[in-house]
């Protein structure tokens, strides 16, 4: 638990969100501003990584359970086809630092990724 980081104090019910899908481990909530007709969130529960940086053997198997449980958050979100983003870093615009990853979908996304 990070005291000031947003989707810290989601998790924890201090800040409103708009929730799709929970577990024990991780949690997935609507974008509060969406860039696409779907745009949710999906993050650890437990701040144990600030980004993709973080990654390690420690913490890869909840990185691997946010995967694993990608199908039925996209089922839940009412997708069936979607783009999976993760920014790492300032430059690739990541402005939380407690790592997450975006699923956006609901139109053709078109084939350029950037
Ligand atoms: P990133 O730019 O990859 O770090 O993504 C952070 C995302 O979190 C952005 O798309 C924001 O719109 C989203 N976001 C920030 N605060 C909230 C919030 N309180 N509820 C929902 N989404 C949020
Ligand atoms: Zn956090």
């Amino acid at each position: 638990m990070d005291k000031f980081c947003v989707f810290c104090k989601i998790v924890e019910g201090a800040i409103p969100s708009n929730k799709l899908y929970e577990d024990d481990t991780i949690m997935a909530f609507h974008d509060i501003n969406p860039q696409a007709p779907v745009h949710v969130v999906i993050i650890p529960k437990l701040h144990i990584a600030e980004s993709a940086n973080d990654i390690n053997d420690e913490n890869k198997d909840v990185i691997a359970h946010i995967f694993a449980s990608i199908p039925k958050i996209a089922k839940l979100a009412g997708v069936s086809s979607y783009r999976i983003i993760n920014n790492c870093g300032e430059d690739a615009g990541q402005t939380v630092m407690h790592i997450h990853f975006h699923l956006l979908g609901g139109k053709d996304m078109g084939e350029k990724l950037v």
